[in-house]
């Protein structure tokens, strides 16, 4: 499904489509419709699966890839361009022709020490089956893929990449920090330069060029997280409780991730993924009710002076100070004993069922006698 951009949408910004916008009459299954207006439904759920996915880096906040040039297109772009059901009918055609030099470069953004840090994952063998694209729907074309360390690790993914290259497709290694910058020299095509990771200097005159950006966090994932008290890694992906033993639960109980949403991962992992995050999100559903943590934090009312510090620390979102009565509450379901809050209240109004201080005091005194 497509979904209008409207931040360019000339038809809702400038009004400049007319009465009836150019896509409302190509589109033969009369799907789109301007009229619609947002609405806010309410659905009362026992639990919620997150999958909302991921984003490509904008090729744009790295001016020296030349992604202003016509001949400079994204990988998503690209199987835009080379599917049957696309604008070209699935020829590759750029500036009205068939490309006969075309360059994939990888890590476009990613592995990147000072910004994406990580492996986007999946562009290694995307790249792969765009080159076998490519030499498959033009025969005659030169393809050549610039890239750092080649990762095929999946099911039949070295076998892949060992056929690609018995086809033709040239791979030239570069190092991680040798940066790639393309030129537009003349009228027609681009100019890549980079250095080979034995040190030689190459220009490329290229018809096309295809970058791998970076896989990052969907443009929603921060709001999202603030409603569903949600917490994110590092790298702005939504973090799973436990990356061994829990990786579908996150800490809130209840939602479950799947997906590019926690990180970079191809359609087999995502669809393993969100087969398992269905099934733990039924076991509650089919239970009815359920059992939850005894340790979660207590609020001694007479000694809270609404100061704010709990809510403030609580990682989980668990604690609001009540509007009325100038009171910490604590929601016991979001709790999860961390004992932030008792750590942090400075008039010792909060602490954690079971780890109260004086019961941590006898421990610690039972403890040093027997020392
Ligand atoms: C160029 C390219 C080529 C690729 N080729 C391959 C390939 O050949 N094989 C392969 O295995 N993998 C491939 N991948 C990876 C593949 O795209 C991902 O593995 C897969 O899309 C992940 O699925 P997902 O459901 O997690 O996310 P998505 O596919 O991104 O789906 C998330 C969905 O959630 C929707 N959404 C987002 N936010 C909200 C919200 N707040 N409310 C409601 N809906 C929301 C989005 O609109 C989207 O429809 C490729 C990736 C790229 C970039």
């Amino acid at each position: 499904m497509y979904t209008v951009d409207a931040e360019h949408c000339l038809y809702l910004t400038k009004g400049r489509c007319g009465k009836s916008p150019a896509c409302v009459d190509a589109c033969p299954a009369n799907a789109i419709d301007f009229t619609q207006s947002s609405t806010e439904i309410e659905i009362e759920v026992g639990t919620i699966i997150v999958a909302t996915g991921y984003e490509l880096l904008d090729p744009m906040e790295m001016p020296e890839y030349g992604y202003k040039y016509d001949e400079v297109i994204t990988g998503l772009e690209f199987e835009r361009l080379s599917v049957a059901s696309g604008p070209t009918g699935g020829k590759i055609l750029i500036n009205g022709k068939e490309p006969k030099e075309v360059v994939f470069i990888s890590c476009v953004g990613s592995r990147d020490r000072d910004g994406n840090a990580y492996c986007s994952r999946v562009c290694c063998m995307y790249i792969a089956k765009h080159a076998h694209l490519v030499r498959d729907k033009i025969p005659d074309a030169h393809v050549s893929v610039i890239y750092n360390d080649m990762r095929a690790y999946g099911k039949g993914f070295e076998e892949f990449y060992n056929r690609v290259m018995a086809e033709g497709v040239e791979y030239i290694r570069k190092e991680l920090e040798e940066p790639v910058i393309i030129t537009k020299d003349g009228e027609e095509g681009v100019v890549v330069r980079t250095r080979r990771s034995t040190g030689e200097e190459i220009a490329i005159e290229a018809d096309l060029v295809v970058l791998a950006t970076a896989i990052v966090p969907g443009r929603g994932t921060e709001e999202l997280a603030k409603i569903l008290k949600l917490t994110r890694s590092a790298d702005g992906f939504f973090m799973e409780a436990h990356p061994k033993l829990r990786p579908l639960d996150s800490f809130t109980d209840g939602v479950y991730i799947a997906g590019c949403c926690q990180s970079p991962k191809d359609i087999p992992d995502s669809v393993a993924q969100a087969v398992g995050a269905a099934q733990k999100a039924a076991i509650p559903l089919m239970q009815g009710e359920v059992e939850i943590e005894p340790l979660v934090a207590e609020v001694y009312p007479e000694l809270c002076t609404g100061c704010g510090s709990c809510e403030m620390v609580c990682p989980f979102g668990a604690i609001t100070i009540d509007a009325v009565d100038n009171k910490a509450n604590v929601n016991d379901v979001i709790c999860k004993g961390c004992g932030s809050c008792n750590a942090i209240c400075p008039s010792g109004a909060i602490s954690i069922n079971h780890f109260r201080d004086r019961q941590i005091y006898a421990q610690i005194e039972a403890l040093s006698c027997l020392l």
